[in-house]
């Protein structure tokens, strides 16, 4: 039995045709799914009862659920458990122009980089689409308004469970299911570039940012295992590949991180790699964790190797802080529940 959250549109037309009933079937239950939020299909009012039988055995609106919030003014982390016992977090963002999201992708992570509090707990297994669809569909029905723009930069490596994070791409992009417009969605990746090449042959309109972190393979090599199989001689032509097929600028993550990869030498290196590229970097102040003995740059280090990005020609911003003070940052809370 297939959970209905995590079914595309298509694929449910597919459905009703292939037992012999109209395609349009599928747009009426999605209204009643994500417009008036029913959870039974017998409250489906204008399905047949015939039909609704059917849609109860082959699916299921089988619910992840919230077991903890912590909050501050403009933050809001939850942590969610799900039908299997595993634990995820999303955190809500509000901003001045609507409700943002950070929805995770996995239950842990593989890719190993070594200040992430969410590499430490190594990966469970990929989230499934409904289970990435739900976590905003909780946030909405908890906090009583619209979430407007997403960011896949939760636990887990949205690349590493490609099928599942493009069915949940689709489904929330759906005029008819969230409909949050692909230009406000954005996916982060630590650099696969074989699916990063399969992502631009989709020809979405979403957001691709690339956590790059550091300016040479040496560096990169050691605080980014991944960097070992996709090196940075290999993704740079991908990025630049990326930009050019899609004519989309794609994001540069950069986490500044004292006396590791934010000296002016690395500022100019970053600058000279990135040169004639469309992208922009968002410099990231680490959020230290206790666990991990990264620091986080001094304000000085940030401003000035802005500067220099600036200086040589890049666009650059530093990203506006949320959450710090409520383990927000990146796999904090889950780590916290699974180790207590
Ligand atoms: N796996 C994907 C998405 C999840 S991580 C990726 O690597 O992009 C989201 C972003 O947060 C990445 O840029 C990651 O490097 C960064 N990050 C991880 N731990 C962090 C921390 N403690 N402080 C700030 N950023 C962190």
């Amino acid at each position: 039995m297939r959970n209905i959250y995590g079914i595309k549109r298509k694929d449910l037309e597919e459905y009703f045709l292939s037992n012999g009933d109209k395609k349009f079937k599928a747009l009426q239950v999605f209204e009643w799914i994500y417009e008036k939020k029913v959870t039974k299909f017998s409250e489906m009012t204008n399905i047949k009862k015939e039909i609704q039988d059917r849609l109860n055995n082959d699916f299921s609106f089988e619910r992840i659920e919230i077991v903890k919030k912590q909050e501050d003014k403009l933050t809001k982390k939850y942590l969610f458990k799900l039908c299997d016992d595993n634990y995820i977090e999303a955190v809500l963002m509000i901003h001045d122009y609507g409700n943002s999201v950070c929805v995770s992708s996995e239950v842990g992570c593989n890719m190993g980089c070594k200040f992430c509090e969410s590499g430490r707990l190594k990966k469970v297994r990929n989230l499934e689409a409904h289970e990435m669809v739900q976590q905003i569909m909780l946030i909405e029905a908890d906090i009583k308004e619209r979430v407007s723009s997403i960011v896949i930069m939760g636990i887990g490596e949205p690349l590493d469970n490609y099928g599942n994070v493009l069915d949940f791409i689709k489904i929330i992009n759906d005029a008819k299911g969230l409909a949050i417009g692909a230009r406000h969605i954005t996916l982060s990746t630590c650099g696969i570039i074989p699916k990063i090449q399969e992502l631009e042959k989709e020809e979405m309109q979403i957001n691709l940012a690339i956590s790059l972190h550091a300016p040479n393979n040496q560096l990169r090599n050691k605080i980014m295992p991944v960097n070992k199989a996709y090196s940075l001689d290999k993704l740079i032509p991908v990025i630049k590949e990326y930009t050019e097929k899609t004519n989309r600028r794609v994001t540069i993550e950069y986490v500044m991180l004292k006396g590791v990869n934010d000296n002016e030498t690395q500022a100019y290196e970053l600058a000279a790699l990135l040169k004639g590229i469309n992208v922009y970097v968002n410099l990231i102040p680490y959020n230290e964790t206790s666990h991990i003995d990264f620091k986080r740059s001094t304000e000085e280090n940030i401003i000035k190797f802005y500067d220099i990005l600036k200086k040589q020609g890049l666009t650059v911003t530093t990203r506006k802080e949320f959450g710090g003070k409520i383990d927000a940052a990146c796999g904090q809370l889950r780590s916290k529940e699974v180790e207590a």
